[in-house]
């Protein structure tokens, strides 16, 4: 089996969550096999990363380097493109960074690439099984890569929930293979971070979070979801299309270009659970969802599931709660 490598995203010297999430996906691959962590980034915020991802993987190779100092994908390939093996199996969190980063590596490497998965059946003998959603996820496409041949493959975040294997901590070996990386001519360059405005509420602190999305279908329906937010004692927030439509500040969109929530509770309305919002949404959550097509994705993550109008559902039952009150 080819050695296998998971590019670690980390953010002010904090290694993201993610990472468990692809040493949950590389022990499905090989239970038995050694993975490598890639850290690549700049200075002193790199110890603790390092040293966080040792504890959940058998190897780290930290790349410390001035233009690694902000992720920037055409850097991190040309990185990559020099370090890893040609029949790596490589994986990555689907998220912005990887979308930009991953194509054109499995090019560099003329390796196989796999976005998106969100299921591993296991390798037969050469042949590695992946599970991707298509038609946005109402079919599952089942696609076999040959391992000897190099992989990449990008995991749909929350699709590999920790397991009691990952929580026994590993002291994986931390290996400084800056003097590796060789010429980097660098095209594009981020010249500024702009940080996102928290606005009038703090949506990533509510424990009970009531999200709504299209199907909340005009502006004024708002004022239903907000009476049952109260009535639940839950914080407002939405998926994109609603944000787009002005009905809503972007800081309550959920979701991979908004914001990240942790509620123990999570009431989804007339969103349809997308990957890309569901992908804000972290710590495995209860979560109710209501839809009136019973086909919605949503309906395969969420632990009950009610087929119905929202906009006769919500008022119905901000009445009901309003009797508790
Ligand atoms: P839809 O997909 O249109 O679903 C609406 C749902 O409501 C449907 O399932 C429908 O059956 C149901 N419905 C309609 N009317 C009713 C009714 N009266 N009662 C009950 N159910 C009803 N999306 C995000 O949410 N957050 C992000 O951060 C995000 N980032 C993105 C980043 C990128 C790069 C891209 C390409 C997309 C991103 N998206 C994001 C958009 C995402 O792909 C989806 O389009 C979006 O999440 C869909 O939102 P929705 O579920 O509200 O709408």
């Amino acid at each position: 089996m080819a050695q296998m490598f998971a590019l670690m995203s980390h953010r002010n010297g904090n290694l993201d969550e993610s990472a468990i999430e692809l040493a949950v996906a590389a022990d499905k691959i090989n239970a038995n096999g050694e993975v490598t962590a890639i850290v690549a980034g700049s200075g002193t915020e790199l110890e603790p990363v390092c040293r966080a991802a040792a504890g959940l993987f058998h190897h780290v190779w930290k790349f410390d380097h001035a233009d690694l100092s902000y992720p920037n994908a055409e850097v991190v390939r040309m990185l990559l493109s020099q370090v890893l093996p040609k029949d790596a199996v490589f994986l990555a969190l689907h998220d912005t960074f990887a979308m930009d980063l991953c194509p054109g590596l499995s090019i560099k490497l003329d390796s196989a690439y796999t976005p998106d998965v969100v299921g591993i059946d296991g390798p037969e003998s050469q042949t590695l099984r992946l599970i991707r959603q298509e038609y946005t996820g109402l079919v599952h496409a089942h696609v076999a890569c040959d391992l000897s041949k190099g992989v990449i493959l990008t995991l749909r975040p929350g699709s590999f929930e920790p397991g009691e294997n990952i929580s026994s901590q590993k002291e994986g070996r931390i290996v400084d293979k800056s003097g590796q990386i060789g010429c980097m001519s660098v095209r594009r360059r981020v010249e500024q971070v702009l940080e996102a405005r928290v606005g009038d509420v703090d949506i990533t602190k509510a424990e009970v979070g009531l999200q709504f999305g299209r199907g909340i279908e005009a502006r004024e329906n708002i004022e239903l979801a907000e009476q049952l937010a109260d009535a639940l004692g839950a914080m407002l927030s939405c998926s994109r299309p609603v944000v787009d439509a002005k009905w809503l500040d972007k800081s309550r969109q959920v979701g991979s270009s908004g914001k990240t929530v942790k509620p123990k509770v999570y009431l989804a309305m007339g969103i349809s659970g997308s990957f890309q919002h569901l992908a804000g949404i972290k710590g495995s959550p209860f979560m109710v969802a209501v839809n009136k097509n019973s086909k919605a994705p949503i309906f395969h993550k969420a632990d009950v599931g009610i087929v119905e109008d929202i906009l006769e559902f919500i008022p119905q039952m901000a009445e009901k709660l309003k009797k508790f009150q």
